[in-house]
């Protein structure tokens, strides 16, 4: 019985689909925790084989079959998160819920495997001089995974780090929940939601309504009442701390530093703080601009004589300014980006710069049949690349914002077949879309070229499995072509067929220096306060909501002293409702957005500077190979090097935001 009653379930049987396509037609919600269930018992004794090996631990026969175990439970997981974001239901809500304690509980025997482990550490420690460097790489991330959960502390301090965990683990979720809390308030109170917030700001004429705006978005978490973070966060980070001490680390920012590129706090402090010197320097630009235009509005007797910019005009002062300086209009520029339009050009770029080449496949399972659309990719020579799908518009059933997901990793089987990787592009965009949009494609696109062109060996390296403060490169990357005239002139086309004026191309093309003084420092600033707290160790004598706010509003207002922060500006995300670093795995990770764009700014500069300009082919073609290629078989900075022929330079990013 057992038997007929696992056939019947999609994850435990052999996909027939074209290209192993998840069988989205026949997958159920009832199908996910049964495969879950049995994917965790298929690694369980994959792992338990892998110990039980009495031969001396090999990287063949240890870290080799670790990375192929588990390859249901992927399934399943890639499925299940992938249609959890793009197409919940009640249902499917429930079977995440209901498999997130089963998943960890998974996580956790396998992190605290001691035999695994100790096989793992025999081939770290011994020799490695006839191992690829792929291979090494492998190696030295599932040691250091294991290290950095503490298996080498004595037992009674991991049991004090499995209790910090647990800790952690609710208190970061009782955030999460706050902020939801907060912000749904927020939307009942005003009548939209709060990712709507800068286009409100930009758009409301009301002052007294637009500082009534600003008031409540910043001060959410803050507020006293039951939906409070200022407590749970200082809580949090304590927690934090006192893990990263227990492993050995000064403070958290080190901890989670010590495997980044960026490698330590002081590196990412002073990266920040020379960014912040210049973009403060031109927000000073960028506000009196804003006050001329605000001059104007007191002359009329619009505003009270002495009115200054303050954070609450910002949004709406600036869009002024724009207008005036670039005289660019998002209405203007719609009909040349029609949702196609702007696929079509992601697709020629790449064929372009990379020899990718898109055809579309028809009557394949997609999770969604009226917006998906799938596309076989191949390379010249007609071999296979991957498959890629995208998902540009907006639902109900869909989680905000947009994102690159993998379905399926690339890697080499037992039997050594390549198999190649499933990736999505999914988006909340308008089907004629402005500037803004236009870049979101781009930069996702280059996520998926990251996922697509891999040629790695093992899964836990393939693709854009890299650190988080190199990952954002290679999307950042591609968002230099999308508005390069020559590209433009074969994709940005209006419903008659006549190309984008060169008028307004260059009207485009100037406006995306416009603002960044502003856009720069309250993302930088809100990276240095991310950075700040992990460094921070709370005194032990906070311990009321109070004190916690008051250590709170101190720490935020000595850190805009330091980095002296524009009186006009706040930070991107204030503490109480910085969902990305308390819930998110952003913890000391926030800085990796500037981080990673002076990596992809400079690298760009290096196609500038050849006389072929952007669509320089050695260079493309040494791009996909360097970096495409290679995910995280070998160190950033060593491919970096590699690629550049010297380290990273900042000039081309200050200089690409209009910073220099
Ligand atoms: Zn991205």
């Amino acid at each position: 019985m057992a038997v007929s009653a696992c056939n019947t379930n999609p994850f435990l049987q052999e996909w027939d689909t074209p290209y192993g396509i998840p069988p989205f037609d026949k997958i159920k919600v009832s199908h996910y925790i049964p495969a879950i269930k049995a994917g965790i018992a298929e690694q369980q004794a994959e792992i338990d084989a892998i110990v039980a090996n009495e031969e001396a631990p090999t990287f063949e026969n240890t870290i080799a079959p670790l990375e192929l175990s588990g390859r249901t439970l992927a399934k399943v997981i890639g499925v299940m998160y992938n249609v959890s974001e793009t197409d919940r239901s009640d249902a499917l809500d429930a079977v995440v819920e209901e498999s997130i304690p089963l998943t960890s509980a998974h996580e956790n025997n396998m992190s605290f495997n001691k035999a695994l482990y100790e096989r793992i550490a025999a081939v770290y420690n011994g020799d490695q001089s006839n191992l690829t460097r792929e291979q090494q790489m492998v190696l030295k991330k599932h040691f250091e995974a294991f290290e950095r959960e503490g298996i080498g502390l004595p037992e009674e301090k991991q049991a004090r780090l499995r209790e910090i965990n647990e800790a952690i683990a609710s208190k970061t979720q009782k955030i999460g929940n706050n902020i939801l809390a907060e912000s749904n308030a927020f939307k009942d109170k005003f009548g939209f939601s709060v990712s709507a917030y800068p286009e409100k700001m930009t758009s409301t004429a009301d002052r007294a309504l637009r500082k009534e705006y600003y008031e409540a978005y910043t001060t959410r978490g803050h507020h006293g009442n039951e939906n409070d973070n200022a407590l749970l966060m200082v809580e949090v980070i304590r927690l934090r701390q006192e893990k990263a001490r227990l492993l050995g680390f000064e403070n958290s920012a080190s901890y989670t530093l010590s495997n980044k590129m960026a490698a330590d706090p002081a590196t990412v402090d002073s990266f920040l703080r020379g960014i912040l010197k210049a973009s403060t320097a031109k927000a000073c630009e960028e506000i009196a601009d804003m006050q001329k235009i605000m001059d104007e509005d007191v002359a009329a007797g619009v505003l009270p004589a002495g009115s200054k910019i303050e954070p609450w005009d910002w949004w709406y002062y600036a869009e002024k300014v724009r207008k005036v300086k670039y005289d660019l209009d998002d209405e203007e520029v719609r009909p040349y980006f029609h949702m196609d339009s702007v696929r079509n050009g992601i697709f020629v770029c790449a064929k372009q710069l990379y020899g990718v080449n898109m055809e579309k496949l028809e009557g394949v399972p997609a999770y969604n049949k009226d917006c998906v659309t799938t596309w076989k990719v191949s390379a010249d020579d007609g071999s296979l690349i991957g498959i890629f799908t995208t998902d540009y518009l907006p639902r109900d059933s869909k989680r905000g914002g947009a994102w690159m997901n993998n379905i399926r990793d690339q890697y080499v089987d037992a039997a050594g077949n390549d198999v190649r990787p499933i990736i999505v592009n999914v988006g909340n965009l308008s089907e004629y879309m402005n500037v803004d949009d236009v870049q979101t494609v781009f930069h996702e696109f280059g996520h998926a070229l990251h996922g697509l062109l891999t040629k790695c060996h093992y899964p836990s390296v393939s693709g854009t499995s890299v650190t988080r403060d190199f990952v954002e490169t290679f999307s950042q990357f591609n968002e230099n072509w999308a508005f390069q005239p020559e590209l433009l002139a074969k994709y940005a086309r209006n419903d008659k067929g006549e190309v984008i004026p060169a008028s307004l191309v260059e009207k485009i093309n100037n406006s995306l220096k416009f603002n960044q003084g502003f856009m720069t420092t309250e993302l930088a600033a809100a990276s240095m306060l991310d950075l700040v707290w992990h460094e921070t160790m709370i005194p032990e004598d906070i311990a009321t909501r109070e004190q916690a706010t008051e250590f709170i509003d101190k720490l935020e207002a000595d850190l805009a002293k330091s980095i002296a922060l524009n009186p006009e500006i706040t930070y991107r995300y204030r503490t109480t409702y910085f969902n990305h670093i308390f819930c998110s795995g952003y913890n000391t990770g926030y800085y990796g957005y500037l981080w990673s764009e002076v990596l992809d700014r400079d690298a760009f500069s290096i196609f500038e500077a050849s006389p072929d300009g952007p669509f320089d082919l050695t260079l493309a073609k040494k791009f996909k190979e360097t970096f495409l290629e290679r995910g995280g078989s070998e160190e950033p900075m060593t491919l970096y090097k590699e690629f550049a022929g010297r380290e990273p330079d900042s000039k081309a990013f200050l200089v690409g935001r209009g910073l220099l």
